[in-house]
C-alpha cells in the first residue's frame, strides 16, 4: 500500500480562506477587526521567526496584529503588567505569549494571567478544564490542526482506536480530549509505555507527538492506519546541513498507512490556521456572535 499523502500546507489553506472570508464578513456586518497580540520576551531565534510568521498570516486573513517585544531579562512582573494592559484593550481579541520564557519568569503564572476569552493557545488553565470536561472554549492549536487533517480522510472518528504518543500540556493531553470528544476509543502512551510498537500497532488512527526523530518505525503501523505526525526533529543531512523530519519514519511508514501526514507540510501549517480560526472564535465570541463555521 502507498499511503494517500494529508496535505497540510493546502488544507490550512482552505482554513486560513474561510478564516478571511468571515472576518471580512465581521467588518462589514459589525465594524469588528480581529486583533492577536502576540508577546515575544528574550531573543531565541525560533521564537522570533515563529512570531513574524504568525504576524505575517494574521494580517493576510485580515486581522490585526500586534507584536510586543520585551527583552530576555524582562521580569515577571512587566511581563504581567503587559498582559493586564493586553486583557482590558478592546481591539485585542487574542493573547500569545509565545513560549519558551526566559528562567526568571514561571509560564504558569504567566498562562493563567491571560483573559480566558483571549487565550487564543488555549493553555489556560480554565480553557483546559473545559476542554477535559467537555464543555465549549477555546482549544490548543496543534492538536485542533490534527484533529481537522484526521477528519479530511477519516470523516467519523466513532468508535476508532485512536494511540496518541506523548501527554505534553500543549499537544498529547488535550488531543486525547478532542479525539474523546469525537467518540474515538483513545488510547494515551508516553516514555513509560510498555511494548510502545504493539500499542501503536492497535490504532486506525496513531498520533506521534514525541520529538524523537523518526522513532515509530513501519512495522509499528497498523495496514491502512491513518497517521498523523506532530514531531518536528532536526537532524544532520548532508553536506553539513540540516534536515526536518517527524517522529515518525515516514518513508516505512507510508508503504504500509492508509493515510500519513508529511514533515515538514503537514500538522506544521495547521497549527497558525488553527491560531487565525480562534482568533475569530474569541472576537466572535467577545461580540456576543455565535461560533463562526469554519468546517474545511
Ligand atoms: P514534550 O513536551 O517534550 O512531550 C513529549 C512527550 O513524548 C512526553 O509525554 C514524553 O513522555 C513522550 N516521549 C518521549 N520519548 C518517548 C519515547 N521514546 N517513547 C514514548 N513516548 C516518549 O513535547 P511536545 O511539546 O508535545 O512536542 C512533541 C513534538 O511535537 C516535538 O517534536 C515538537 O517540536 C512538535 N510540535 C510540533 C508542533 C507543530 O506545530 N507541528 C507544535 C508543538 C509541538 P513522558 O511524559 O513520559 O516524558
Amino acid at each position: 500500500m502507498t499511503a494517500r499523502v494529508i496535505d497540510g500546507g493546502a488544507i490550512a489553506a482552505g482554513l486560513r480562506e474561510k478564516v478571511a472570508a468571515t472576518a471580512r464578513r465581521l467588518a462589514q456586518d459589525h465594524g469588528i477587526t480581529p486583533g492577536l497580540a502576540v508577546v515575544l520576551t528574550g531573543d531565541n531565534p525560533a521564537s522570533a521567526v515563529y512570531v513574524r510568521n504568525k504576524a505575517t498570516q494574521t494580517e493576510a486573513v485580515g486581522m490585526r496584529s500586534v507584536v510586543h517585544r520585551l527583552p530576555a531579562t524582562a521580569s515577571a512582573g512587566e511581563l504581567l503588567d503587559l498582559i493586564a494592559a493586553l486583557n482590558a484593550d478592546p481591539t485585542v481579541h487574542g493573547i500569545l505569549v509565545q513560549l519558551p520564557l526566559p528562567p526568571q519568569i514561571d509560564p504558569h503564572v504567566v498562562l493563567a494571567a491571560i483573559d480566558p476569552g483571549k487565550d487564543v493557545d488555549g493553555f489556560h488553565p480554565l480553557n483546559a478544564g473545559r476542554l477535559a470536561t467537555g464543555l465549549p472554549g477555546l482549544v490548543p492549536c496543534t492538536p485542533l490542526g490534527c484533529v481537522i487533517l484526521a477528519k479530511t480522510v477519516l470523516p467519523s472518528l466513532a468508535g476508532l482506536s485512536a494511540v496518541v504518543v506523548g501527554r505534553s500540556t500543549i499537544v498529547g493531553r488535550p488531543l486525547v480530549h478532542l479525539l474523546l470528544a469525537e467518540n474515538a476509543t483513545v488510547t494515551i502512551a508516553h516514555s513509560k509505555t510498555r511494548d510502545l510498537p504493539a500499542v501503536c500497532r492497535g490504532a486506525d488512527l496513531l498520533c506521534a507527538a514525541v520529538g524523537r526523530p523518526e522513532l515509530m518505525r513501519g512495522d509499528w503501523i497498523k495496514p491502512g492506519a491513518t497517521v498523523i505526525d506532530v514531531g518536528i526533529n532536526r537532524v544532520a543531512g548532508e553536506g553539513g546541513k540540516h534536515r526536518i523530519v517527524g517522529d515518525v519514519a515516514y518513508a516505512e511508514a507510508a508503504e504500509v498507512a492508509g493515510a500519513i501526514t508529511p514533515v515538514p507540510g503537514g500538522v506544521g501549517p495547521m497549527t497558525i490556521a488553527c491560531l487565525m480560526a480562534n482568533t475569530l472564535r474569541a472576537a466572535a465570541a467577545r461580540a456576543g456572535l455565535p461560533p463562526p463555521e469554519l468546517s474545511v
